[in-house]
């Protein structure tokens, strides 16, 4: 009987997750993530994104092409000074030189300095391998391994969580890998929508659920609020009441 109930639910929320992504494609369209020409491109996007808008990542992966550093064997060569000048637009650039070149050099040690043989190694060994990286936590790898690697790993960025919790799907203070861990039991591990799925979760973010004041009066997703109202942690509430601020 609790089994029952346990499969019932289970396949309640995956129809809710479904009819999510469903009305955020219809409102925003395909997204043609990840925005990047190759798949070292979607490497370091990703590690160049962290704590920054993706306008600077652009400035940076275009000064790294302009200088011909889109290549594994001359990104090897660079000096980490040369690398720090180079991505300095994307912001914290020692920090992300550091985490380029240490993933650089497991590459090398672990997988010949081949990406195709880093994403045909089993997804969550190479998973745990790059997670003991400096300056890679989850949620870059985890872009890594779905946007260049074509793994099942749902991104649960900080967007995702926000809108998550503000539907009451995930309690509000779950950690990263609830959230994923959520995501993981109740869709089917399929790439693309995965793909899609987090791109469009990232719009509505970016575009309605504000860090500070939710615009759900205009927001596709307003129909699935449980109560009409996004459930918000107290502090957020206070923020609420407030003038927006323009902070997202
Ligand atoms: S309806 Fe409100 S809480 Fe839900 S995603 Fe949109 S803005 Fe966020």
């Amino acid at each position: 009987m609790v089994r029952t109930v346990r499969t019932h639910r289970k396949r309640h929320r995956t129809r809710e997750l479904k009819a999510y992504f469903d009305t955020l494609l219809r409102s925003f369209g395909r997204q043609h993530w990840w925005p990047a020409r190759t798949r070292l491109e979607v490497v370091l996007g990703a590690i160049l994104t962290q704590n920054t808008a993706w306008r600077n990542v652009e400035l940076a992966i275009r000064q790294l092409r302009r200088v011909g550093l889109l290549h594994i064997d001359r990104l090897r060569c660079v000096s980490p000074m040369d690398l720090e000048r180079h991505i300095r637009p994307a912001g914290f650039y020692r920090q992300k030189a550091r985490a380029i070149r240490a993933f650089l050099e497991w590459l090398d040690r672990h997988c010949e300095g081949s990406l195709a043989k880093l994403f045909a190694l089993p997804p969550a060994a190479a998973r745990n391998q790059m997670l003991q990286l400096k300056g890679l936590g989850p949620e870059t790898v985890d872009a890594i391994l779905l946007y260049a690697g074509h793994r099942p790993f749902f991104v649960a960025d900080a967007y995702t969580r926000r809108i998550l919790a503000r539907h009451g799907l995930i309690s509000l203070n779950a950690t990263y890998s609830h959230a994923q861990q959520f995501l993981h039991t109740h869709l089917p591990p399929d790439t693309a929508m995965f793909n899609e799925f987090h791109a469009l979760l990232v719009e509505a973010g970016k575009q309605f659920c504000l860090r500070n004041t939710p615009r759900c009066d205009a927001c596709p997703l307003q129909r699935f609020l449980p109560s009409g109202r996004p459930r918000m942690p107290r502090r957020e509430r206070r923020l609420t009441g407030r003038k927006a601020d323009g902070v997202s």
